[in-house]
Protein backbone atom coordinates (compact mmCIF):
# COMPACT_ATOMS: atom_id res chain seq x y z
CA UNK A 1 0.00 0.00 0.00
CA UNK A 2 1.00 3.80 -1.01
CA UNK A 3 0.51 4.90 3.00
CA UNK A 4 1.27 8.32 0.98
CA UNK A 5 -1.97 8.77 -0.76
CA UNK A 6 -3.59 8.42 2.60
CA UNK A 7 -4.03 11.54 5.48
CA UNK A 8 -3.82 10.47 9.14
CA UNK A 9 -6.96 12.72 9.96
CA UNK A 10 -9.27 13.24 7.43
CA UNK A 11 -10.05 17.26 7.55
CA UNK A 12 -13.41 19.01 6.21
CA UNK A 13 -12.45 21.26 2.75
CA UNK A 14 -14.06 24.52 3.70
CA UNK A 15 -14.02 27.90 1.65
CA UNK A 16 -11.06 26.75 -0.09
CA UNK A 17 -8.79 25.72 3.30
CA UNK A 18 -8.45 21.96 4.98
CA UNK A 19 -10.00 22.46 8.32
CA UNK A 20 -10.53 19.96 11.13
CA UNK A 21 -14.16 19.34 11.60
CA UNK A 22 -16.30 21.00 15.09
CA UNK A 23 -16.88 17.45 16.09
CA UNK A 24 -13.81 15.95 17.62
CA UNK A 25 -15.35 12.25 17.36
CA UNK A 26 -12.85 10.35 14.96
CA UNK A 27 -13.71 6.88 13.38
CA UNK A 28 -10.93 4.81 12.46
CA UNK A 29 -11.22 3.43 8.55
CA UNK A 30 -9.30 0.01 7.31
CA UNK A 31 -8.56 -1.30 4.39
CA UNK A 32 -11.44 -4.37 4.33
CA UNK A 33 -9.09 -6.80 2.41
CA UNK A 34 -6.17 -6.39 4.73
CA UNK A 35 -7.28 -5.00 7.81
CA UNK A 36 -4.50 -2.03 7.56
CA UNK A 37 -5.39 1.23 9.29
CA UNK A 38 -5.92 4.03 6.86
CA UNK A 39 -6.40 6.59 8.88
CA UNK A 40 -9.49 8.57 10.38
CA UNK A 41 -12.53 10.06 9.74
CA UNK A 42 -14.68 12.61 11.80
CA UNK A 43 -18.23 12.10 12.36
CA UNK A 44 -19.19 15.74 12.15
CA UNK A 45 -21.69 17.89 12.92
CA UNK A 46 -24.20 20.17 11.89
CA UNK A 47 -21.41 23.44 12.91
CA UNK A 48 -19.49 21.97 10.04
CA UNK A 49 -22.40 22.21 7.40
CA UNK A 50 -23.14 25.63 9.03
CA UNK A 51 -19.49 26.96 7.94
CA UNK A 52 -19.46 24.82 4.02
CA UNK A 53 -22.79 26.06 3.12
CA UNK A 54 -21.33 30.04 4.72
CA UNK A 55 -18.32 29.30 2.59
CA UNK A 56 -20.62 28.12 -0.57
CA UNK A 57 -23.19 30.94 -0.25
CA UNK A 58 -20.69 33.82 -0.02
CA UNK A 59 -18.86 32.37 -3.78
CA UNK A 60 -22.14 31.90 -5.11
CA UNK A 61 -22.43 35.51 -6.49
CA UNK A 62 -19.67 36.19 -8.30
CA UNK A 63 -19.50 32.39 -9.34
CA UNK A 64 -22.54 32.50 -11.28
CA UNK A 65 -21.63 36.03 -12.90
CA UNK A 66 -18.93 33.70 -14.73
CA UNK A 67 -19.55 32.80 -17.97
CA UNK A 68 -20.34 29.25 -18.67
CA UNK A 69 -17.20 29.21 -20.58
CA UNK A 70 -14.61 30.23 -17.83
CA UNK A 71 -16.41 27.90 -15.34
CA UNK A 72 -16.20 24.95 -18.07
CA UNK A 73 -12.50 25.57 -18.77
CA UNK A 74 -12.32 24.56 -14.44
CA UNK A 75 -13.32 21.43 -15.20
CA UNK A 76 -11.16 20.90 -18.36
CA UNK A 77 -8.04 21.84 -15.83
CA UNK A 78 -10.10 19.13 -14.04
CA UNK A 79 -10.14 16.53 -16.23
CA UNK A 80 -6.27 16.91 -16.72
CA UNK A 81 -5.33 16.83 -13.04
CA UNK A 82 -7.47 13.52 -12.98
CA UNK A 83 -6.34 11.62 -15.68
CA UNK A 84 -2.66 12.73 -14.56
CA UNK A 85 -3.58 11.37 -11.10
CA UNK A 86 -5.52 8.21 -12.32
CA UNK A 87 -3.02 5.20 -10.79
CA UNK A 88 -3.09 7.07 -7.63
CA UNK A 89 -7.03 7.04 -7.81
CA UNK A 90 -7.78 3.70 -8.37
CA UNK A 91 -5.01 2.65 -5.77
CA UNK A 92 -6.98 4.60 -3.20
CA UNK A 93 -10.26 3.28 -4.51
CA UNK A 94 -9.19 -0.32 -4.02
CA UNK A 95 -7.52 -0.08 -0.88
CA UNK A 96 -10.44 1.72 0.64
CA UNK A 97 -13.86 0.21 -0.73
CA UNK A 98 -12.00 -3.47 -1.97
CA UNK A 99 -13.10 -3.61 -4.88
CA UNK A 100 -10.03 -5.23 -7.21
CA UNK A 101 -8.39 -2.36 -9.31
CA UNK A 102 -10.13 -3.65 -12.77
CA UNK A 103 -13.35 -2.84 -10.88
CA UNK A 104 -11.77 0.99 -9.50
CA UNK A 105 -11.05 1.49 -13.56
CA UNK A 106 -14.64 1.62 -13.92
CA UNK A 107 -15.23 3.84 -10.76
CA UNK A 108 -12.73 6.39 -11.57
CA UNK A 109 -12.88 6.72 -14.92
CA UNK A 110 -16.86 7.22 -15.05
CA UNK A 111 -15.77 10.19 -12.62
CA UNK A 112 -13.71 11.69 -15.91
CA UNK A 113 -16.70 10.95 -17.88
CA UNK A 114 -18.86 13.42 -16.42
CA UNK A 115 -16.26 16.01 -16.26
CA UNK A 116 -15.93 15.56 -19.69
CA UNK A 117 -19.91 16.58 -20.41
CA UNK A 118 -20.19 18.72 -18.13
CA UNK A 119 -17.29 20.79 -20.10
CA UNK A 120 -19.84 21.36 -22.58
CA UNK A 121 -21.87 23.42 -20.45
CA UNK A 122 -22.01 26.58 -22.60
CA UNK A 123 -23.97 24.64 -25.26
CA UNK A 124 -26.16 22.46 -22.78
CA UNK A 125 -27.38 25.42 -21.44
CA UNK A 126 -28.13 27.15 -24.31
CA UNK A 127 -29.79 23.83 -25.22
CA UNK A 128 -31.60 24.02 -22.32
CA UNK A 129 -33.14 27.36 -22.98
CA UNK A 130 -35.88 28.50 -25.47
CA UNK A 131 -36.77 31.33 -27.35
CA UNK A 132 -39.69 32.71 -29.67
CA UNK A 133 -39.72 35.97 -31.52
CA UNK A 134 -43.25 37.58 -32.19
CA UNK A 135 -45.29 36.19 -29.12
CA UNK A 136 -47.76 39.01 -30.19
CA UNK A 137 -47.60 41.69 -31.94
CA UNK A 138 -43.67 43.47 -31.55
CA UNK A 139 -43.17 41.28 -28.34
CA UNK A 140 -40.00 38.27 -28.38
CA UNK A 141 -40.35 35.59 -25.51
CA UNK A 142 -37.38 33.84 -24.40
CA UNK A 143 -36.87 31.38 -21.50
CA UNK A 144 -33.11 30.98 -19.62
CA UNK A 145 -31.72 28.70 -17.00
CA UNK A 146 -30.44 30.14 -13.76
CA UNK A 147 -28.06 28.50 -11.13
CA UNK A 148 -29.79 28.36 -7.74
CA UNK A 149 -27.36 28.97 -5.15
CA UNK A 150 -25.74 26.22 -2.79
CA UNK A 151 -26.31 22.05 -3.85
CA UNK A 152 -25.58 19.09 -1.11
CA UNK A 153 -24.21 16.05 -2.43
CA UNK A 154 -24.42 12.67 -0.48
CA UNK A 155 -22.50 9.77 -1.28
CA UNK A 156 -22.98 6.56 -0.62
CA UNK A 157 -19.80 3.73 0.03
CA UNK A 158 -19.80 1.41 -3.27
CA UNK A 159 -18.74 4.08 -5.92
CA UNK A 160 -16.20 6.11 -3.51
CA UNK A 161 -14.98 8.26 -6.56
CA UNK A 162 -17.82 8.35 -9.30
CA UNK A 163 -20.67 8.83 -7.24
CA UNK A 164 -20.18 12.75 -6.23
CA UNK A 165 -19.07 13.10 -9.59
CA UNK A 166 -22.54 12.52 -11.05
CA UNK A 167 -23.53 15.65 -9.97
CA UNK A 168 -20.31 17.64 -8.68
CA UNK A 169 -19.24 19.14 -12.26
CA UNK A 170 -23.12 19.82 -13.56
CA UNK A 171 -23.54 21.54 -10.33
CA UNK A 172 -20.59 24.12 -10.59
CA UNK A 173 -20.78 24.01 -14.74
CA UNK A 174 -24.41 25.93 -14.21
CA UNK A 175 -23.13 28.38 -11.40
CA UNK A 176 -24.02 26.76 -8.75
CA UNK A 177 -21.40 26.48 -4.99
CA UNK A 178 -21.39 22.68 -4.06
CA UNK A 179 -21.04 20.80 -0.07
CA UNK A 180 -20.09 17.25 -0.91
CA UNK A 181 -20.64 14.73 2.21
CA UNK A 182 -19.05 11.39 1.09
CA UNK A 183 -19.52 7.96 2.59
CA UNK A 184 -17.81 7.53 6.21
CA UNK A 185 -16.82 4.23 5.29
CA UNK A 186 -14.88 5.51 2.03
CA UNK A 187 -13.36 9.33 2.51
CA UNK A 188 -10.05 8.67 0.53
CA UNK A 189 -10.97 9.04 -3.12
CA UNK A 190 -12.99 12.18 -2.38
CA UNK A 191 -10.03 13.72 -0.18
CA UNK A 192 -7.61 13.30 -3.04
CA UNK A 193 -10.09 14.65 -5.74
CA UNK A 194 -10.63 17.68 -3.70
CA UNK A 195 -6.70 17.92 -3.61
CA UNK A 196 -6.70 18.46 -7.01
CA UNK A 197 -9.94 20.67 -7.09
CA UNK A 198 -7.57 22.26 -4.44
CA UNK A 199 -4.82 22.64 -7.27
CA UNK A 200 -7.20 23.92 -10.17
CA UNK A 201 -7.57 27.26 -8.37
CA UNK A 202 -11.12 27.63 -8.14
CA UNK A 203 -12.33 30.57 -6.27
CA UNK A 204 -13.18 29.55 -2.54
CA UNK A 205 -15.93 28.16 -1.35
CA UNK A 206 -17.04 26.73 -5.00
CA UNK A 207 -16.97 23.70 -3.70
CA UNK A 208 -16.82 22.06 -0.38
CA UNK A 209 -16.48 18.91 1.54
CA UNK A 210 -17.92 18.07 5.15
CA UNK A 211 -16.95 14.30 6.31
CA UNK A 212 -19.44 12.76 8.64
CA UNK A 213 -22.40 10.57 8.80
CA UNK A 214 -25.87 11.07 9.73
CA UNK A 215 -25.78 14.38 11.95
CA UNK A 216 -24.37 15.94 8.61
CA UNK A 217 -26.90 14.53 6.48
CA UNK A 218 -29.67 16.19 8.83
CA UNK A 219 -27.82 19.24 9.48
CA UNK A 220 -27.78 19.93 5.21
CA UNK A 221 -31.52 18.48 4.98
CA UNK A 222 -32.68 21.08 7.64
CA UNK A 223 -30.58 23.69 6.40
CA UNK A 224 -32.31 26.74 5.36
CA UNK A 225 -29.65 28.25 2.64
CA UNK A 226 -29.62 24.90 0.45
CA UNK A 227 -31.48 25.05 -2.57
CA UNK A 228 -30.78 21.18 -2.94
CA UNK A 229 -30.01 17.84 -2.16
CA UNK A 230 -28.33 15.07 -4.93
CA UNK A 231 -28.49 12.03 -2.78
CA UNK A 232 -27.45 8.46 -3.60
CA UNK A 233 -27.84 5.47 -0.86
CA UNK A 234 -29.94 3.06 0.50
CA UNK A 235 -34.12 3.44 -0.24
CA UNK A 236 -34.92 3.68 3.48
CA UNK A 237 -32.45 6.64 4.01
CA UNK A 238 -33.25 7.93 0.30
CA UNK A 239 -36.88 8.03 0.93
CA UNK A 240 -35.68 10.32 4.66
CA UNK A 241 -33.99 12.65 2.08
CA UNK A 242 -36.92 13.12 -0.29
CA UNK A 243 -39.50 13.58 2.54
CA UNK A 244 -37.53 16.51 4.45
CA UNK A 245 -36.27 18.29 1.49
CA UNK A 246 -40.30 18.75 0.96
CA UNK A 247 -41.02 19.63 4.11
CA UNK A 248 -37.73 22.27 4.09
CA UNK A 249 -38.77 23.34 0.43
CA UNK A 250 -35.46 22.07 -1.12
CA UNK A 251 -34.91 20.37 -4.82
CA UNK A 252 -34.05 16.33 -4.42
CA UNK A 253 -32.93 13.96 -5.84
CA UNK A 254 -32.68 10.84 -4.15
CA UNK A 255 -31.68 7.25 -5.68
CA UNK A 256 -32.29 4.60 -3.83
CA UNK A 257 -31.91 0.54 -3.05
CA UNK A 258 -31.88 -2.00 -5.94
CA UNK A 259 -32.72 -5.43 -6.29
CA UNK A 260 -31.97 -5.85 -9.90
CA UNK A 261 -33.68 -9.08 -11.99
CA UNK A 262 -32.19 -10.46 -14.99
CA UNK A 263 -34.25 -12.93 -17.32
CA UNK A 264 -32.74 -15.86 -19.29
CA UNK A 265 -34.38 -17.37 -22.03
CA UNK A 266 -33.51 -20.60 -23.54
CA UNK A 267 -32.40 -18.96 -26.95
CA UNK A 268 -29.29 -16.18 -25.27
CA UNK A 269 -25.80 -16.90 -26.12
CA UNK A 270 -25.37 -19.40 -23.38
CA UNK A 271 -21.16 -18.73 -22.54
CA UNK A 272 -22.02 -14.88 -22.76
CA UNK A 273 -24.65 -14.67 -20.69
CA UNK A 274 -23.10 -16.70 -18.10
CA UNK A 275 -20.00 -14.24 -17.88
CA UNK A 276 -22.35 -11.67 -17.80
CA UNK A 277 -24.74 -13.10 -14.93
CA UNK A 278 -21.51 -14.22 -12.89
CA UNK A 279 -19.93 -10.17 -13.12
CA UNK A 280 -22.88 -8.61 -12.75
CA UNK A 281 -23.61 -10.87 -9.55
CA UNK A 282 -20.20 -11.01 -8.28
CA UNK A 283 -18.78 -7.61 -9.32
CA UNK A 284 -17.29 -5.57 -6.75
CA UNK A 285 -18.57 -8.52 -4.37
CA UNK A 286 -22.19 -7.91 -4.91
CA UNK A 287 -21.99 -4.14 -3.29
CA UNK A 288 -22.99 -2.29 -6.93
CA UNK A 289 -26.87 -0.63 -7.59
CA UNK A 290 -27.16 -2.27 -10.89
CA UNK A 291 -25.82 -5.96 -9.53
CA UNK A 292 -28.01 -8.60 -11.07
CA UNK A 293 -28.84 -10.37 -7.76
CA UNK A 294 -31.98 -12.03 -9.01
CA UNK A 295 -31.93 -14.13 -12.06
CA UNK A 296 -35.00 -16.05 -13.40
CA UNK A 297 -34.63 -18.95 -15.78
CA UNK A 298 -37.52 -18.70 -18.28
CA UNK A 299 -38.59 -22.52 -19.22
CA UNK A 300 -35.76 -24.83 -20.20
CA UNK A 301 -33.42 -21.90 -19.43
CA UNK A 302 -33.32 -22.57 -15.56
CA UNK A 303 -32.07 -26.21 -15.53
CA UNK A 304 -29.39 -24.79 -18.01
CA UNK A 305 -28.81 -22.01 -15.61
CA UNK A 306 -28.61 -24.62 -12.73
CA UNK A 307 -25.63 -26.45 -14.21
CA UNK A 308 -23.40 -23.98 -15.41
CA UNK A 309 -23.42 -21.34 -12.71
CA UNK A 310 -21.87 -23.42 -9.76
CA UNK A 311 -18.66 -24.24 -12.06
CA UNK A 312 -18.68 -20.41 -13.42
CA UNK A 313 -18.97 -19.26 -9.78
CA UNK A 314 -15.33 -21.40 -8.66
CA UNK A 315 -13.88 -19.22 -11.65
CA UNK A 316 -13.91 -16.17 -9.27
CA UNK A 317 -11.07 -15.80 -7.78
CA UNK A 318 -11.50 -13.68 -4.29
CA UNK A 319 -8.40 -11.66 -2.60
CA UNK A 320 -6.86 -8.42 -2.25
CA UNK A 321 -7.74 -6.20 -5.49
CA UNK A 322 -4.44 -5.23 -6.02
CA UNK A 323 -2.88 -8.61 -6.53
CA UNK A 324 -3.07 -9.76 -9.84
CA UNK A 325 -5.70 -12.81 -10.88
CA UNK A 326 -7.72 -11.44 -7.98
CA UNK A 327 -11.43 -10.99 -10.20
CA UNK A 328 -13.54 -10.17 -6.34
CA UNK A 329 -12.28 -8.77 -3.45
CA UNK A 330 -14.10 -8.30 0.38
CA UNK A 331 -17.31 -6.70 1.25
CA UNK A 332 -16.86 -3.40 2.97
CA UNK A 333 -16.72 -4.23 6.53
CA UNK A 334 -17.16 -7.10 9.24
CA UNK A 335 -20.58 -5.87 10.00
CA UNK A 336 -21.87 -5.88 6.33
CA UNK A 337 -20.13 -9.36 6.18
CA UNK A 338 -22.45 -10.73 8.86
CA UNK A 339 -25.62 -9.29 7.09
CA UNK A 340 -24.99 -10.49 3.93
CA UNK A 341 -24.19 -13.82 6.02
CA UNK A 342 -27.49 -13.64 7.77
CA UNK A 343 -29.20 -14.00 4.40
CA UNK A 344 -28.00 -17.10 3.52
CA UNK A 345 -29.41 -18.62 6.78
CA UNK A 346 -32.70 -16.58 5.74
CA UNK A 347 -32.74 -18.54 2.58
CA UNK A 348 -32.11 -21.56 4.01
CA UNK A 349 -34.46 -21.61 6.21
CA UNK A 350 -37.08 -20.31 3.79
CA UNK A 351 -36.53 -23.23 1.89
CA UNK A 352 -33.98 -22.42 -0.86
CA UNK A 353 -31.20 -24.72 -2.02
CA UNK A 354 -27.63 -23.10 -1.30
CA UNK A 355 -25.98 -25.04 -3.79
CA UNK A 356 -22.64 -22.42 -3.51
CA UNK A 357 -22.04 -21.36 0.16
CA UNK A 358 -18.96 -18.57 0.55
CA UNK A 359 -18.98 -18.26 4.01
CA UNK A 360 -16.17 -21.11 4.37
CA UNK A 361 -13.98 -19.57 1.88
CA UNK A 362 -10.25 -18.16 3.23
CA UNK A 363 -7.49 -16.18 1.96
CA UNK A 364 -4.93 -17.14 3.48
CA UNK A 365 -2.66 -14.38 2.69
CA UNK A 366 -4.84 -12.03 4.79
CA UNK A 367 -6.85 -13.14 7.31
CA UNK A 368 -8.05 -9.69 8.49
CA UNK A 369 -10.31 -8.89 5.27
CA UNK A 370 -13.57 -9.25 5.24
CA UNK A 371 -14.05 -11.98 2.51
CA UNK A 372 -17.10 -14.37 1.48
CA UNK A 373 -17.10 -16.67 -1.64
CA UNK A 374 -19.52 -16.20 -4.38
CA UNK A 375 -22.97 -17.62 -3.06
CA UNK A 376 -25.65 -19.56 -5.48
CA UNK A 377 -29.28 -20.47 -4.29
CA UNK A 378 -31.78 -22.30 -6.53
CA UNK A 379 -35.23 -22.67 -6.09
CA UNK A 380 -35.72 -19.72 -5.16
CA UNK A 381 -39.43 -18.17 -4.82
CA UNK A 382 -40.54 -14.33 -5.14
CA UNK A 383 -41.93 -14.48 -1.18
CA UNK A 384 -38.42 -15.34 -0.06
CA UNK A 385 -36.35 -13.09 2.08
CA UNK A 386 -33.78 -13.28 -0.22
CA UNK A 387 -35.87 -12.71 -3.50
CA UNK A 388 -37.55 -9.27 -1.91
CA UNK A 389 -34.41 -7.74 0.19
CA UNK A 390 -31.82 -6.25 -1.03
CA UNK A 391 -28.74 -7.93 0.02
CA UNK A 392 -25.97 -6.50 -1.20
CA UNK A 393 -23.03 -9.21 -1.05
CA UNK A 394 -22.02 -11.58 -3.53
CA UNK A 395 -25.12 -13.90 -3.43
CA UNK A 396 -27.26 -14.73 -6.90
CA UNK A 397 -30.29 -15.95 -6.21
CA UNK A 398 -31.98 -18.73 -9.17
CA UNK A 399 -35.75 -18.34 -9.68
CA UNK A 400 -37.52 -20.36 -12.51
CA UNK A 401 -40.28 -19.20 -14.62
CA UNK A 402 -42.74 -20.95 -16.91
CA UNK A 403 -42.35 -18.58 -20.04
CA UNK A 404 -41.98 -14.36 -20.32
CA UNK A 405 -45.29 -13.65 -18.93
CA UNK A 406 -44.45 -14.82 -15.51
CA UNK A 407 -41.04 -13.53 -15.57
CA UNK A 408 -42.47 -10.40 -15.94
CA UNK A 409 -44.95 -10.57 -13.61
CA UNK A 410 -42.56 -11.49 -10.75
CA UNK A 411 -40.06 -8.76 -11.86
CA UNK A 412 -42.33 -6.50 -12.39
CA UNK A 413 -44.10 -7.18 -8.52
CA UNK A 414 -41.12 -5.98 -6.67
CA UNK A 415 -41.63 -2.75 -5.15
CA UNK A 416 -37.72 -1.91 -6.24
CA UNK A 417 -36.96 -0.95 -9.99
CA UNK A 418 -33.26 0.39 -10.81
CA UNK A 419 -31.96 -2.01 -13.01
CA UNK A 420 -33.43 -5.15 -15.14
CA UNK A 421 -31.63 -7.56 -17.73
CA UNK A 422 -32.96 -9.64 -20.85
CA UNK A 423 -30.72 -12.37 -22.16
CA UNK A 424 -32.36 -13.56 -25.10
CA UNK A 425 -31.53 -13.65 -29.41
CA UNK A 426 -35.01 -13.03 -30.25
CA UNK A 427 -35.68 -9.40 -30.68
CA UNK A 428 -39.38 -9.14 -30.10
CA UNK A 429 -39.22 -10.70 -26.54
CA UNK A 430 -36.34 -8.24 -25.99
CA UNK A 431 -38.23 -5.52 -27.27
CA UNK A 432 -41.20 -6.45 -25.07
CA UNK A 433 -38.68 -6.85 -21.94
CA UNK A 434 -37.45 -3.16 -22.52
CA UNK A 435 -41.17 -1.76 -22.83
CA UNK A 436 -43.07 -3.59 -19.77
CA UNK A 437 -40.37 -3.80 -16.96
CA UNK A 438 -40.53 -0.89 -14.87
CA UNK A 439 -36.55 -0.88 -13.91
CA UNK A 440 -35.39 2.44 -15.19
CA UNK A 441 -31.98 0.93 -16.88
CA UNK A 442 -32.17 -1.91 -18.58
CA UNK A 443 -29.82 -4.29 -20.51
CA UNK A 444 -30.33 -6.88 -23.45
CA UNK A 445 -27.91 -9.04 -23.21
CA UNK A 446 -25.60 -6.91 -20.85
CA UNK A 447 -25.45 -7.57 -17.23
CA UNK A 448 -24.95 -4.32 -15.46
CA UNK A 449 -26.85 -1.74 -17.50
CA UNK A 450 -24.64 1.30 -16.39
CA UNK A 451 -25.79 4.36 -18.61
CA UNK A 452 -22.88 6.71 -19.55
CA UNK A 453 -22.54 9.84 -18.65
CA UNK A 454 -24.60 11.35 -21.39
CA UNK A 455 -27.38 9.33 -20.40
CA UNK A 456 -29.74 9.71 -17.46
CA UNK A 457 -28.97 7.65 -14.51
CA UNK A 458 -31.46 6.40 -11.44
CA UNK A 459 -33.77 3.79 -11.15
CA UNK A 460 -38.06 3.42 -11.08
CA UNK A 461 -40.50 3.26 -7.92
CA UNK A 462 -38.36 2.52 -4.30
CA UNK A 463 -35.47 2.97 -6.08
CA UNK A 464 -35.70 6.67 -6.80
CA UNK A 465 -37.45 9.53 -5.24
CA UNK A 466 -38.27 12.72 -7.31
CA UNK A 467 -38.05 13.43 -10.67
CA UNK A 468 -34.78 14.46 -12.81
CA UNK A 469 -31.72 11.66 -12.97
CA UNK A 470 -28.26 11.79 -12.22
CA UNK A 471 -25.68 12.57 -15.12
CA UNK A 472 -25.85 14.74 -18.64
CA UNK A 473 -28.71 16.97 -19.65
CA UNK A 474 -31.53 16.25 -16.39
CA UNK A 475 -28.80 17.60 -14.03
CA UNK A 476 -29.04 20.85 -16.47
CA UNK A 477 -32.67 20.90 -15.26
CA UNK A 478 -32.13 19.89 -11.48
CA UNK A 479 -29.13 22.59 -10.97
CA UNK A 480 -31.11 25.65 -12.75
CA UNK A 481 -34.31 27.30 -12.81
CA UNK A 482 -36.25 28.53 -15.81
CA UNK A 483 -36.70 32.07 -16.40
CA UNK A 484 -38.70 33.15 -19.07
CA UNK A 485 -38.67 37.03 -19.76
CA UNK A 486 -41.33 38.68 -22.18
CA UNK A 487 -39.79 41.76 -23.88
CA UNK A 488 -40.75 44.31 -26.06
CA UNK A 489 -39.18 47.35 -27.16
CA UNK A 490 -41.08 50.91 -28.03
P1 LIG B 1 -26.60 4.34 3.10
O1 LIG B 1 -28.00 4.69 2.79
O2 LIG B 1 -26.30 3.61 4.38
O3 LIG B 1 -25.70 5.68 3.18
C1 LIG B 1 -25.75 6.65 2.16
C2 LIG B 1 -25.40 8.01 2.76
O4 LIG B 1 -26.39 8.37 3.73
C3 LIG B 1 -24.05 8.01 3.49
O5 LIG B 1 -23.39 9.20 3.17
C4 LIG B 1 -24.42 7.92 4.96
O6 LIG B 1 -23.52 8.63 5.79
C5 LIG B 1 -25.80 8.56 5.03
N1 LIG B 1 -26.70 7.92 6.00
C6 LIG B 1 -26.73 6.60 6.35
N2 LIG B 1 -27.71 6.38 7.23
C7 LIG B 1 -28.31 7.57 7.45
C8 LIG B 1 -29.41 7.98 8.26
N3 LIG B 1 -30.07 7.13 9.02
N4 LIG B 1 -29.77 9.28 8.22
C9 LIG B 1 -29.12 10.17 7.45
N5 LIG B 1 -28.06 9.82 6.67
C10 LIG B 1 -27.67 8.55 6.66
O7 LIG B 1 -26.01 3.57 1.84
P2 LIG B 1 -24.61 2.82 1.71
O8 LIG B 1 -24.66 1.57 2.54
O9 LIG B 1 -23.49 3.76 1.91
O10 LIG B 1 -24.62 2.44 0.16
C11 LIG B 1 -25.26 1.30 -0.36
C12 LIG B 1 -26.66 1.61 -0.83
O11 LIG B 1 -26.63 2.62 -1.84
C13 LIG B 1 -27.33 0.40 -1.49
O12 LIG B 1 -28.67 0.37 -1.09
C14 LIG B 1 -27.21 0.70 -2.97
O13 LIG B 1 -28.18 0.07 -3.79
C15 LIG B 1 -27.38 2.19 -2.97
N6 LIG B 1 -26.85 2.79 -4.19
C16 LIG B 1 -27.74 3.20 -5.14
C17 LIG B 1 -27.29 3.73 -6.32
C18 LIG B 1 -28.26 4.17 -7.38
O14 LIG B 1 -27.82 4.63 -8.43
N7 LIG B 1 -29.56 4.04 -7.17
C19 LIG B 1 -25.91 3.87 -6.55
C20 LIG B 1 -25.03 3.46 -5.57
C21 LIG B 1 -25.51 2.91 -4.38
Amino acid sequence: MNKKLFVERVQNYIGGTWRDSANPEHVPVHNPATGELLGSVPMGSARDVDAAVAAAKAAFPAWRELTAQARARYLFALREKMEQHYDELLEICTEEHGKTLEESKGDVRRGVDNVEVACGMPTLMMNAGSVLDQIASGIDSTAIRQPMGVFAIIAPYNFPSMVPFWFLPYAIATGNTVVVKPSEQVPFSQVRLFQLLDEIGLPPGVVNMVHGARDVVNGILEHQDIAGVSFVGSSPVAEHVYARCGATQKRVQALGGAKNFGVVLDDCDWDKTVANVVDSSMGCAGQRCLALSVVIGVGKAYAELERRLPEALAKVKVGYGVEPGVTMGPVISARHKERVASYLEKGVAEGAKLVVDGRSLRVGAHPRGHFLGPSLFTGVRPEMTIAREEIFGPVLCLMQAKDLDEALRIVKAHPLANASSIFTSHGGHARRYCRDVDAAMVGVNIGVAAPMAYFGFGGAKGSFFGDLKAHGREQIQFYTQTKTSIVRWW
